[in-house]
């Protein structure tokens, strides 16, 4: 059995001190051994968090990374700083990466390959728009994604990588996904893992659902037999709801 994986993407928040997030955090995540529990704060808090969480299960992970390891490329940071920093896991292909910050499927490919080549863990972040999904072409966009992120990755590369299926109309928009639609993408994600891969990896690697994943919602979608987690936003900003999200599928260990 797949293993539970709950992912808190505070993106650019909070603003100012992220300790007492961290500290309630610990108190509230303590004895949820049973599943993989991981923080993205953003890069300046990513040293004070992997101090501070270091006695615990709690991975950290960071939100972005250039493929460049060092140079002229101001305000960009590497695998290697963000290991220095502390980080096991970081997020790729986030929507809001590919919508403000004009990322390609080449371009997170690049990333995720630095990512891999520099031993710190992809969550690859692939979703359709709201458009895509009315014009009925979810599938071929996430074909299209996933082929173009994997581009040139070999399966000896792949174990540990999760995949984060995202719909864009559901991030931050209290939209969910109904868990049936979910656990369709999901499905078609581990046929792709299958038939590009194999069995083995398909059976294997995580794939976790992000978009408006709240307390209430998050059994729901965790019940789904291809929904092996989340990876959630606003609502982990708070311990209590991220708390309560990682619950929901410690219920179902
Ligand atoms: C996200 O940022 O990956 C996300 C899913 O955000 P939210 O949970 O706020 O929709």
């Amino acid at each position: 059995m797949r293993k539970y994986f709950i992912a808190g993407n505070w993106k650019m928040n909070p603003l100012s001190d992220p300790l007492p997030l961290l500290r309630e955090l610990k108190v509230k995540l303590v004895g949820m051994n049973n599943i993989d529990l991981v923080v993205a704060p953003p890069f300046t808090a990513l040293h004070q968090a992997s101090e501070l969480l270091r006695e615990t299960p709690i991975i950290i992970s960071a939100q972005h990374l250039f493929w460049e390891e060092k140079g002229a490329f101001t305000g960009e940071i590497s695998a290697s700083m963000l290991k220095v920093a502390g980080a096991d896991y970081v997020i790729i292909g986030h929507s809001e990466r590919r919508q403000y910050f004009s990322e390609t499927d080449h371009s997170v490919n690049l990333r995720l390959k630095t990512a891999l080549n520099n031993g710190l863990t992809p969550i690859l972040c692939l979703g359709e728009t709201e458009d895509e999904r009315e014009r009925g072409i979810t599938f071929e966009v996430i074909e299209r994604q996933f082929k173009g992120a994997l581009s040139g990755c070999g399966e000896s590369d792949l174990p540990g990588f999760i995949i984060a299926y995202e719909p864009v109309w559901a991030i931050g928009t209290g939209k969910t996904a109904q868990p049936a639609d979910a656990q369709e993408v999901h499905e078609f994600l581990r046929r792709l893992l299958r038939d590009h891969y194999s069995s083995a990896l398909a059976d294997t690697t995580r794939i976790i659902y992000g978009g408006s994943v709240k307390p209430d919602n998050a059994a729901g979608l965790f019940k789904q037999v291809d929904i092996d987690g989340a990876l959630v936003g606003g609502a982990s900003l708070s311990a209590e709801s991220f708390a309560q999200i990682a619950k929901a599928s410690m219920e179902l260990v």
